[in-house]
């Protein structure tokens, strides 16, 4: 396998595309946004242009776009164009429904279809340090996991098409219930007059630690180095964790689960969104409550 095209070069894409060029696979990038691709076209990254042009002998097609209706409109003009019969893995967060929905077509024209979203933000995107999730048939996964190992430090496969969406989407609303509930709690301990920095000491050791605190604490100069140091610049911006949350309900709905407080979390994350503060990191929720 050695030519792929990237489809998606925005905050994630223009960084994984760059790790496979860097392996020495040759690797051609399109995007609506011209600038994008001479951005990526510094680390050798071909440029293309449409998304026809880009279907054509490739060994494997690459998407990372912003939602499940574009994903549904760029994979369906790749199947119309596509010469030979390449791979594609598809790393957007979108809906499963959609995603389910592509694996069917992408079946009945014989084309392997894999659903990957990850998880790790853009730090994880440049540093090759994402989290994969990975939904689709089992050997398609294998084999394209040295293609993983390049993007991300662990792939998991989580089942049949859509596996990898449904994960993705139970992990983002535990975290957002997550990191209003770690606002809450040091927002209580101002108030309390608590030592911010003695309170993480002891919540990052002790049962209420979780990645919202330990890795991420939304309050300056305590913990690791995390968006609030930079003025809560994202990161995972509020908007995205806004999109998450709602396909999170639509699964909800359609599965009859019931999430609380996961419909919470989008309620606060969407007034968020639709704020000023909605390209802000989504930990800047603590000033929301
Ligand atoms: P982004 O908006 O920065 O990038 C998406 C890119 O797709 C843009 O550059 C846009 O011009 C391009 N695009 C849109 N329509 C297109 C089309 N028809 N053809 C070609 N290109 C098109 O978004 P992002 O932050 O890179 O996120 C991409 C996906 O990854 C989203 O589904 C997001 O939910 C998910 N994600 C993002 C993060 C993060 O921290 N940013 C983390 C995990 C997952």
């Amino acid at each position: 396998m050695k030519e792929i095209g990237f489809i998606g070069l925005g905050n994630m894409g223009s960084k994984m595309s760059v790790h496979l060029s860097k392996a020495g696979y040759n690797v051609s990038g399109f995007d609506i946004d011209n600038k994008l691709m001479d951005e990526v076209a510094k680390f050798g990254i071909k440029k293309e242009n449409s998304v026809s042009e880009i279907s054509k002998n490739k060994d494997l097609i690459i998407t990372m776009l912003p939602n499940g209706k574009i994903v549904n409109e760029v994979l369906n003009d790749v199947f119309n164009n596509i010469s030979n019969y390449p791979t594609i893995i598809d790393c957007s967060t979108i809906d499963v429904n959609t995603s389910e929905s592509l694996y069917k077509l992408s079946l009945s024209k014989n084309i392997p279809l894999l659903d990957a979203p990850v998880s790790g933000g853009t730090i994880g995107a440049l540093n090759g340090t994402l989290t994969f999730m990975v939904g689709g048939e089992k050997d398609i996964f294998d084999k394209m996991l040295p293609i993983f190992n390049l993007m991300g430090s662990k792939s998991v496969y989580c089942g049949n098409a859509g596996s990898g969406q449904a994960t993705k989407l139970c992990n983002n609303m535990l975290l957002a219930i997550t990191m209003i509930g770690v606002g809450e709690s040091f927002n209580m301990a101002k108030n309390l007059k608590l030592d911010l920095n003695i309170l993480y000491d002891v919540i990052s050791t002790a049962t209420g630690s979780c990645w919202s605190v330990n890795n991420y604490c939304p309050i300056k100069n305590v913990g690791p180095v995390s968006p609030a140091d930079n003025n809560f610049a994202p990161g995972f911006s509020a908007k995205l964790m806004s999109k998450d949350l709602k396909l999170a309900i639509n699964a909800a709905k359609q599965t009859n689960s019931n999430i609380e407080f996961g419909q919470k979390a989008e309620e606060m994350f969407t007034k968020m969104a639709e704020g000023v503060n909605g390209e802000k990191d989504f930990s800047a929720i603590i000033k929301e409550i």
